[in-house]
């Protein structure tokens, strides 16, 4: 899907611009292959730029530190297509703007989180030349997928499923014509000393570093070992932490690494249950959020939530709390409940709790805040701050679902109201919860 994000003449330039933000690989990467194509038609060189925005607030040097490692192997795939990569310190508007002064035109990857949308207008707004936006981290573009905000994944998968047949293809890999010279002079931070980088861009360091690499090939190798191992337990087995049939995708997805059509292609031709049930989550959760966050401007805050979950949490907001725990006491894994102190250890250690502990963990912090609204503020935090795949469309959905998003109306009962509610009791009816406490339990 191709959007103008602005009504410019072209101009006649030394090159095109591909501004890398959302979509941060080389390979199965619609926006760049965009640019490669006005490029070729125009004859230039291509670049291809990413900002270090030291306006990242909150951002921790384990994100940033895989984002970099991701990086230095997209520059070295760009590099060996003839394309050059600058990486800059700096807020896209005006890095972008500066480099565009001898631009034909800028092509931009899409983003859906409100400091994304507003990046792109900013840039739109300031640049001479025309700024092109292609959507390339979805299987099915998300006005095409739906016009509106959807009520939950059954509403949504209906809709989305008549865009699946046939099934999307990636788009082609061309060669440029038009290769840059190694001699030409970009300024350009170098990523052989990453550390440095994270301490000119001011990196926070309250996590260390998490249990994965970054870049598409360490992606890969994981997707080659879930297809082999996990992808034939995934339809029965992936709601057990202890059993590791989980694909690790959501680090890679989050900062582009891997195309998501990618992923879906390789599992889909495997085909069974447990392809369809991977499928469900990677395509129909997944592009929910996207939805979600598309045409739901309060995403991050309660206000975003559907009007019965708003009334029922409210109706409850007084009930008596069991337990009650501060931000720091929940940050630092120290509650009552084992289970949940194990779940926030993995993410402490690894930068990624399993999928199925987020929900109670979720809905646990709801159960001991004073209020919803606080839930809901810690839950955002220690998820954007500690997750790998943080800040991200499926972490707000994630968290929204915690608070009756995307799901009916259960069983009235204190403080959750109707709101879905999850206990210890159904983590031991499902799995062995005390193996995983075990794993995650304290040093
Ligand atoms: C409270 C809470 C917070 C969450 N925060 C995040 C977050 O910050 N970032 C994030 O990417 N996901 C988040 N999720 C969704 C989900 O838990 C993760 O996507 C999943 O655990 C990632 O691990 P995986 O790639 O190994 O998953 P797999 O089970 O292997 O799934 C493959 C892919 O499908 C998608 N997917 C899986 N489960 C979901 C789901 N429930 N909703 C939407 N997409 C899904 C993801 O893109 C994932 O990478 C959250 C869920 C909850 C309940």
């Amino acid at each position: 899907m191709l959007r103008r994000l602005n009504r410019r003449p072209p101009a006649r330039g030394e090159h095109v611009l591909y501004w890398m933000q959302a979509s941060q690989r080389a390979e199965g990467n619609p926006a760049l292959e965009h640019a490669v194509a006005e490029a070729n038609r125009l004859e230039k060189p291509l670049l291809v730029c990413f900002c270090l925005d030291p306006r990242g607030e909150g951002r921790q040097a384990r994100h940033l530190g895989f984002m970099l490692e991701g990086l230095a192997e997209t520059g070295k795939c760009l590099a060996d297509r003839g394309i050059a990569f600058l990486l800059r310190a700096g807020p896209p508007a005006e890095v972008v703007a500066g480099l565009a002064d001898d631009a034909a035109l800028v092509v931009a990857d899409r983003g859906y989180l409100h400091g994304q949308v507003e990046d792109r207008t900013r840039l739109a707004d300031r640049l001479a030349v025309p700024l092109v936006e292609v959507e390339g981290e979805v299987v099915v573009p998300v006005e095409t997928a739906s016009a509106k905000e959807e009520w939950s994944a059954a509403t949504f998968r209906r809709r989305i499923a008549r865009h699946l047949e046939p099934f999307p293809t990636s788009p082609a890999q061309r060669a440029v014509r038009v290769r840059s010279a190694d001699d030409e002079n970009h300024e350009t931070l170098g990523l052989d000393r990453p550390a440095d980088l994270l301490r000119t861009i001011g990196a926070a360091e309250d996590a260390g570093p998490a249990a994965f690499t970054g870049g598409l090939a360490a992606a890969r190798r994981l997707l080659d070992r879930f297809l082999r191992e996990g992808l034939g337990r995934y339809a029965t087995e992936r709601n057990d932490p202890n059993a590791a049939v989980l694909s690790c995708m959501s680090p890679y997805l989050h900062f582009g690494q891997i195309a998501p059509l990618e992923v879906a292609r390789r599992v889909r031709a495997v085909g069974g249950a447990s392809a369809a049930a991977y499928l469900e989550e990677l395509v129909v959760r997944r592009e929910l959020s996207m939805n979600f966050v598309r045409y739901n401007p309060a995403y991050a805050s309660p206000a975003c939530l559907p009007a019965w979950a708003a009334k029922t949490l409210a109706e409850h907001a007084g009930d008596p709390r069991e337990y009650e725990y501060a931000l720091v006491d929940l940050e630092a894994a120290q509650t009552h409940d084992p289970y949940w102190n194990a779940a926030q250890r993995e993410l402490l250690v690894t930068g990624k709790m399993h999928g199925y502990m987020r929900m109670y963990w979720g809905k646990k912090v709801l159960e001991w805040s004073s209020t919803p609204e606080e839930a809901y503020h810690t839950l955002l935090t220690l998820n954007n701050r500690y997750e790998l795949d943080g800040r991200d469309p499926n972490g707000y959905a994630g968290v929204a679902w915690c608070f009756g998003k995307h799901d009916r109306a259960w069983k009235e009962r204190p403080v959750f109201g109707k709101v879905r509610y999850m206990n210890a009791r159904g983590l031991r009816r499902k799995f062995d919860a005390d193996r995983y406490a075990a794993r995650f339990g304290e040093e």
